[in-house]
């Protein structure tokens, strides 16, 4: 059901249960209920991820205290701890592979981790005394629920699979603890990063489809990675066997330069999750972090053979350009 409404009249001079928008809204405890089912836990919507990585990272630390970061996560999350490193919180980073380091206030992790697509050893993680982030993003929960497997949280940019269909941007927190969950909701009340009624609405309305669309992108994920694989043109495939995201890297910027542009389905966007494949190199975002051929896809619902044939033909390398030796 989708309430726009930013005010609800009180009854007999009583406030009810909804009183005004930005404190709780219709749409978004609906959105909120079905997102808790899914991740066996707690959920509170942000107005994006980045919104709800600030919220979870503000809310639970205080200046000083240090969050041990899984390396290769998004470039962004790193890019907004370091934004808040100006009020103090620090940032180190590790190989989420293995257990995290000493010493930390908070230890998140990605999984699969984008655009590297490793995974996360939660078991390793559960076991350090500092509370567990995992954000999920790419996995879903259709793959992975890690509050079952000791995570405190798991956090999704819900503007991806959740939503699916690259028309809404929204960020969500599950939380293991109810009282956490009522933390997030006072915190994100009092500094407005709150997530508005449409779309929560589109929220409600892509989760009909989660479990068909990602099992379906996955399925198309494994057989296209095989492909790549095989490609004469592409030096390492990078898929962590779940979900519909994958990484390749051809030989270099001018190759990776190329396959955007020769692509006539699948779209040349940044982004993931999307009922439409999107396809991009992370270089121009990420810089030496990732090699400058490195190329993300987030594989959609078209039909793989379509695809497939896609990505061969922008393989296909005129003699200026390198194959891999
Ligand atoms: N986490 C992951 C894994 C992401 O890929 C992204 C966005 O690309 C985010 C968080 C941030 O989410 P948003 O773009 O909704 O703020």
């Amino acid at each position: 059901m989708l309430d726009r409404s930013t005010i609800w009249p009180y009854r007999d001079a009583e406030p009810g249960e909804f009183i005004y928008q930005r404190y709780r809204h219709p749409t978004g405890v609906e959105a909120e209920r079905e997102l808790g089912k899914l991740d066996g836990g707690h959920a509170v919507l942000f107005s994006s991820g980045a919104g709800a990585t600030t919220a979870l990272a503000l809310s639970l630390l205080a200046p000083g205290k240090t969050i041990a970061l899984a390396e290769g996560a998004y470039f962004g999350t790193g890019v907004t701890f370091r934004e808040l490193g100006r009020w103090g919180l620090r940032q180190v980073e590790f190989d989420q592979t293995r257990p995290p380091p000493d010493g930390v206030d908070l230890v998140w992790l990605e999984a699969p981790s984008n655009p590297f697509l490793t995974m996360p050893d939660l078991e390793a993680a559960a076991a350090h005394p500092a509370p567990v982030v995992v954000d999920a993003t790419a996995a879903t929960p259709v793959h992975l629920r890690p509050l079952e497997r000791g995570a405190d949280f798991v956090l999704h940019s819900a503007t991806k699979y959740l939503a699916g269909h690259d028309d809404a941007l929204l960020g969500a927190v599950v939380c293991k603890r109810a009282e956490d969950a009522a933390r997030l909701v006072e915190f994100r009340t009092r500094t407005g990063i709150v997530a508005a009624p449409d779309p929560c609405f589109l929220l409600l309305r892509g989760l009909k489809t989660l479990d068909v669309r990602v099992r379906r992108q996955t399925e198309s994920a494994r057989e296209l990675a095989g492909r790549l694989a095989e490609h004469p043109n592409v030096r390492l495939v990078r898929y962590a066997g779940i979900g519909g995201l994958l990484s390749f890297d051809v030989a270099g910027a001018a190759e990776a330069r190329h396959v955007e542009t020769s692509l006539r389905l699948i779209t040349n966007a940044t982004s993931l999750g999307s009922v439409d494949s999107l396809l991009e190199a992370r270089r121009r975002w990420e810089g030496d972090r990732v090699p400058p051929g490195l190329l993300r896809l987030s594989v959609g619902l078209e039909p793989v053979d379509d695809l497939w044939q896609d990505l061969a033909g922008a393989l296909e390398f005129p003699g200026s350009l390198r194959s891999p030796e």
